[in-house]
């Protein structure tokens, strides 16, 4: 039994000293222990001499060192992976497959853009919540329930709150800074906004605005005009013309409409701009007084302007992309002609 017992410790030894380098050393190693004629077998056959009192313990050795060299082999098999690749032709030296590069969607790259342009001028960033109530989206901003522009902005409601909604601008932003009142105000709000649209080319359900703001004591149209206008030659470039429309909008007084000269035809008139030579960006204006009130703030002293445009009608001329719909498609074909994020 002592013999047995020695005998097993030194193949242990033996067996542990093993270091296959390659497939074929591998299998030698498989053939020569673990083999039908190997020495796992062959001491398996000496239970015959063993006497019966002795049995279970030489059973339990002898299982014992079975185990240790099957464990012994597998521990092989991991590292000689690589050896077998190398064998099949795959050469480690050569470089990686390269994973590619993402880019920056064109929303976010005009989004950051505009922000960029407005923070010279003195312009931080504000956000506010997509679910909106009644009083920040409409009330506040002189759309009070029955009044006909809201029809311009229907939305989608929640069904247990109809207070509730998401917005339809992000004006709803301006409302909240505003009733913190910390004046003179001057901030922009970039921000996904909803409307109850038929998706086509060029209207969606969802789309993007950047709505500016500024309230201070004597702020003018002027000084409105001028910021616009320097908005418009850096995203623009500098040859391109404004011109400012009448319009109306039940938060601003005077409210104006502001088109730039067609980048395409650059005024002389093309199907981009319908032959016109101008292209419409954004809608303006001075706050009206009783939006300011709304929020508590003195219109007697103070006054503002607000603008807001979409960030996509931007980017479309910008690119010159047709449909509006390309942005939210997630096609890569279309999202990889723009920068490297
Ligand atoms: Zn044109």
């Amino acid at each position: 039994m002592e013999d047995l017992k020695t005998l097993v410790e030194r193949y242990k030894a033996e067996i542990m000293a093993e270091q296959p380098q390659n497939a074929a050393e591998k299998e030698a190693f498989r053939i020569k222990y673990l083999g039908t004629k190997g020495l796992v077998k062959s001491i398996m056959g000496e239970m015959k001499n063993v006497s019966p009192e002795n049995k279970k313990e030489a059973g339990q050795l002898l299982n014992d060192l079975k185990i240790f060299t099957e464990q012994r082999f597998a521990s092989f098999e991991d590292d000689a992976g690589d050896e077998n690749d190398i064998a099949e032709g795959v050469d480690l030296s050569l470089p990686g497959s390269p994973v590619p590069f993402g880019t920056r969607h064109p929303i976010s790259i005009v989004s950051n853009r505009i922000i960029s342009i407005f923070s010279r001028l003195g312009f931080s960033v504000a956000e506010g919540p997509e679910i909106e109530d009644d009083f920040h989206n409409f009330s506040a901003l002189n759309l009070p329930e029955n009044h006909p522009a809201r029809d311009m902005q229907d939305t989608f409601y929640i069904h247990q709150n109809p207070d509730w909604l998401l917005r339809t601008h992000t004006s709803s932003v301006q409302i909240r800074e505003m009733q913190q009142g910390k004046l003179p105000l001057r901030i922009i709000c970039p921000g996904r906004v909803y409307r109850n649209e038929t998706i086509s080319a060029r209207a969606h359900c969802f789309f993007n605005q950047v709505e500016g703001l500024y309230i201070a004591e004597n702020v003018s149209f002027a000084d409105l005009k001028q910021t616009l206008y320097f908005f418009v030659q850096e995203m623009f470039g500098n040859t391109v013309k404004i011109r400012f429309r009448p319009s109306y909008f039940p938060f601003t007084e005077p409210s104006a409409e502001m088109d730039i000269s067609c980048l395409i035809c650059g005024g002389e008139g093309c199907s981009v701009c319908k032959k016109t030579g101008w292209v419409e960006i954004l809608g303006c204006g001075m706050v009206h007084p009783q939006v300011l009130e709304n929020c508590g703030i003195d219109s007697n002293k103070y006054t503002g302007f607000a603008f807001g445009m979409g960030i996509e009608r931007i980017t479309m001329l910008k690119y010159r992309i047709k449909d509006l719909r390309l942005f939210s498609e997630n096609d890569v074909r279309f999202l990889r002609q723009f920068e490297s994020a």
